[in-house]
């Protein structure tokens, strides 16, 4: 079933939006070489409970962090760790989401430590477009196959392949809400989108294949091929005016 939020609804569902954006904020002020997953973790976590919010991914399905960082050729889902060390050059991305007052807020941001190489700048700049192109179609009557074209459509005509594996989902009250938004698909195709809808769109792109494995931890998620990959999200509401980007400060 999925949500439909009224406009009081929303307005306390930005505010979680809004914290959340901020964390990504504070993380692209501090992340840097030398540092370890764990550090950057530690820092977000900090952030959100001086916000007055909880870290919606901390504890959920057991995991063991507040943000999901994900280097390299990890795809989403990897776990904060002493022993991992952003080192120079590597693209990192995070992903995290804010609890406060009832809403989740969910978004990630794919960071460039340092100087990066060609294909990695080439594939940060693709999917984060991708993002913006996918909210581009988010509009009230159209089809969530609408979002998925548009993502899949772009990323492709680059030479990139998205994940097919993980999907975007609706976000409110819950983290994870109906419907599904894949990042794959049919325009005209899906559930139609409605105001008052909120949806995390989220494309996960490899520079090749879209291959995925899961590593013995049970969370991480690498490209198959051994090749880069990246991330954005933001989380998004339908309205009679069109799409209205909630993670942001
Ligand atoms: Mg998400």
């Amino acid at each position: 079933m999925i949500a439909l939020k009224t406009k009081t609804e929303l307005a306390r569902m930005a505010d979680a939006c809004r914290i959340s954006a901020e964390v990504l904020l504070r993380a692209g002020e501090v992340i840097a070489a030398g540092m370890t997953t764990k550090e950057l973790d530690t820092i977000l976590r900090e952030y959100i409970l001086s916000c007055g919010a909880k870290p919606s991914f901390l504890g959920y399905g057991g995991f063991k962090g507040s943000a999901c960082i994900s280097i390299n050729d990890e795809v989403i889902h990897g776990i904060p760790s002493k022993k991992r060390v952003i080192a120079e050059g590597d693209i990192v991305s995070v992903d995290v989401g804010a609890y406060y007052r009832g809403y989740h807020g969910d978004n990630a941001y794919t960071y460039r430590v340092g100087e990066v190489g060609k294909e990695a700048d080439a594939l940060l700049s693709v999917t984060e477009e991708a993002l913006y192109r996918g909210i581009a179609a988010a509009q009230p009557g159209n089809r969530i196959g609408d979002i998925s074209a548009a993502v899949q459509g772009y990323v492709e005509s680059h030479g990139f392949a998205v994940v097919r594996q993980y999907v975007g989902h609706g976000v409110g009250q819950e983290l994870h809400e109906d419907p599904e938004v894949p990042n794959f698909g049919k325009a005209g195709h899906g559930p139609r989108l409605l105001p008052g809808m909120t949806i995390a769109i989220e494309p996960m792109v490899n520079a090749k294949g879209s291959g995925i494995r899961v590593l013995p931890d049970g969370w991480t998620v690498k490209t198959e091929s051994g090749s880069l990959s990246a991330h954005f999200e933001h989380t998004v509401a339908i309205t009679t005016s069109g799409p209205q980007i909630l993670t942001k400060v």
